[in-house]
């Protein structure tokens, strides 16, 4: 398959759509983000990379980082970890805190950010220090990506924290259940960190390849995650990657995949090959608009879908 020119013929399509929808604007870091910017790449299982569009620029990964998360605590706890993190799509806002409320404290899967606050609190009591989690997790993405320099943006995490209200609630509802192990600011501290970490859509689709291929990186050999955590990590991408709007993209894309407020959303192939695309004004449910419709015209055009 010819995936440049496909990827050239999207860049061409989606034009008209990325004045469309708003950037983030409730972190006022992401809002100063110009809407209009566009990129999307490719990372086959030998290694090749195709790309189109502005895929050099880095951008503010936000959720997607809770996928990375995910993956490590999962690897830690196991079964264990779904007592305190649900694997239901949960048909709310990323931030709502009345489903919370209702459920006793336990977030209904790991990309919600309650969910991903929760898993952030787990690993920071199996590795009993944040800064320690923090570099756990950086450092693993840095190995998953091949790329050393991988690096968060202090400035969106102070100004995320400076804006953080809800999160802080969230995390001290659910210490209010019993399900928070840790220092309330200084968990969510370290969340906003991990959701701060910037790549470009060259790096963020190299870093989600071990998730296209079982767990294992095909370029490096690397077992990052046994097959088995890895189907289920995907299959939580695919019914909770994209918030209340979960259903739609795997209607329209077809892809297991997750989105960040930071407008990109990184999706993955089985046994193929994984996408990142970038683009940052959002739809009303806090997801790439232009990236969106992208992925649509992908698995449209290429065929290549796990439906
Ligand atoms: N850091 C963001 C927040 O907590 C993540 C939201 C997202 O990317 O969807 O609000």
């Amino acid at each position: 398959m010819d995936y440049q020119k496909i990827l050239d013929e999207i860049y061409d399509e989606i034009q008209p759509e990325l004045k469309r929808g708003k950037v983030a604007d409730y972190i006022p870091a992401l809002a100063e983000v110009e809407k209009g910017q566009f990129a999307m790449s490719l990372t086959l299982e030998d290694g090749s990379v195709y790309s189109v569009g502005e895929s050099k620029k880095r951008f503010s990964i936000q959720s997607i980082s809770k996928v990375y998360t995910f993956v490590l605590a999962l690897d830690i706890y196991s079964k264990k970890l779904y007592r305190r993190v649900g694997i239901e799509p949960s048909g709310n806002p990323f931030n709502s805190l009345v489903q919370l409320e209702y459920e006793n404290g336990i977030p209904r899967n790991p990309f919600i950010n309650a969910g991903a606050i929760a898993i952030t609190d787990a690993l920071i009591s199996h590795y009993e220090d944040e800064y320690k989690t923090l570099e756990v997790i950086m450092n693993f993405i840095r190995e998953i990506s091949n790329n050393k320099e991988l690096s968060f943006d202090q400035r969106v995490a102070h100004s995320e924290m400076e804006h953080g209200d809800r999160n802080l609630a969230l995390a001290r509802l659910m210490k209010s259940f019993g399900n928070f192990e840790n220092d309330v600011q200084g968990t969510v501290m370290t969340y906003f960190k991990h959701c701060a970490i910037t790549m470009n859509t060259e790096e963020l689709s190299r870093s989600m390849l071990f998730l296209a291929f079982g767990g294992k990186d095909p370029i490096s050999k690397r077992e990052f995650i046994d097959r088995s955590k890895a189907k289920r990590i995907n299959a939580v991408m695919l019914t909770c990657g994209h918030y209340d709007a979960s259903g739609e993209f795997a209607f329209f894309v077809g892809l297991p995949a997750k989105s960040g407020v930071g407008g990109g959303i990184a999706a993955i192939v089985p046994g193929e090959m994984s996408i990142a695309v970038w683009s940052p004004a959002l739809n009303k449910y806090g997801n790439s608009h232009a990236g969106t419709l992208a992925l649509e015209k992908f698995t449209t055009k290429t065929g290549l879908s796990i439906f």
